[in-house]
């Protein structure tokens, strides 16, 4: 086997058994919902490429060999495994991403039911726990209404995440698109979306929000990604 092999081999069983984290935290329903990991190699990083689930497979039947190998262009690689099938409906906008942010080495899109509401009013959620500020950095913004089929996605997830701390962005009337420096960290960034998304959900449903300072959030987030053990490394 050759590099490129190997690191195939790797983000394919790792994007395989991630989407079953999805599942595990009630992130999805039925087969909507998808992970993405970047493999990239050479000594000038030259080969980029990305896995993501195919379209319409059930969560139980996803493994390794039916994941889908694709350019940054979101073309199936042809002649690799799971090739004959689809790969997910969100690939344009997978592959926006991985175009345009280097840094990026995993995408995740769900429609996790506290952060959909948050996007169907067009309303980020606002930093009012220390988690969010730990993980986030302050608020989980919203991006623009964009409809799938180009390139609206992808672009609007972009623009709002590119220089924003948030790993998180609702899209709006849709729902949270997350990224990480791997697969695993957007698939995090996911899960703790959603958490917060239902906290404060819960907490304004008993009265007003206390926001945090804006110096607390940045001490806390500082902390959080650069002393407790939560550097970008730690999480690949
Ligand atoms: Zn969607």
């Amino acid at each position: 086997m050759t590099d490129l092999d190997e690191a195939i081999a790797a983000v394919r069983a790792d994007v395989s058994a991630l989407h079953a984290e999805l599942v595990r935290y009630g992130l999805v329903v039925w087969t909507g919902g998808n992970v993405s990991g970047r493999v990239r190699v050479g000594e000038d990083r030259s080969t980029d490429l990305f896995v993501i689930k195919p379209s319409g497979v059930s969560y139980d039947d996803l493994a390794p060999e039916n994941m889908i190998l694709c350019d940054l262009d979101g073309t199936v690689v042809p002649g690799t495994p799971g090739s004959d099938r689809s790969p997910s409906s969100d690939t344009a906008a997978h592959a926006y991403v991985y175009r345009n942010m280097p840094d990026v080495g995993g995408v995740v899109h769900t429609h996790s039911p506290y952060a959909v509401a948050w996007a169907a009013r067009g309303e980020e959620i606002p930093c009012v726990i220390t988690g969010m500020a730990d993980e986030f950095g302050g608020p989980i913004p919203v991006g623009p209404f964009a409809i799938i089929g180009d390139d609206s996605i992808g672009r609007g997830i972009v623009e709002t995440l590119t220089g924003h701390r948030s790993r998180a962005v609702l899209m709006q009337n849709h729902g949270p698109f997350t990224i990480g420096v791997s697969a695993k960290d957007a698939v995090k960034a996911a899960v703790m979306c959603e958490d917060a998304a239902r906290t404060v959900h819960f907490a304004r449903q008993g009265g007003e929000l206390i926001p945090i300072p804006q110096e607390k959030i940045d001490a806390l987030y500082n902390r959080y990604q650069n002393v407790y053990g939560q550097s970008t490394d730690a999480r690949r």
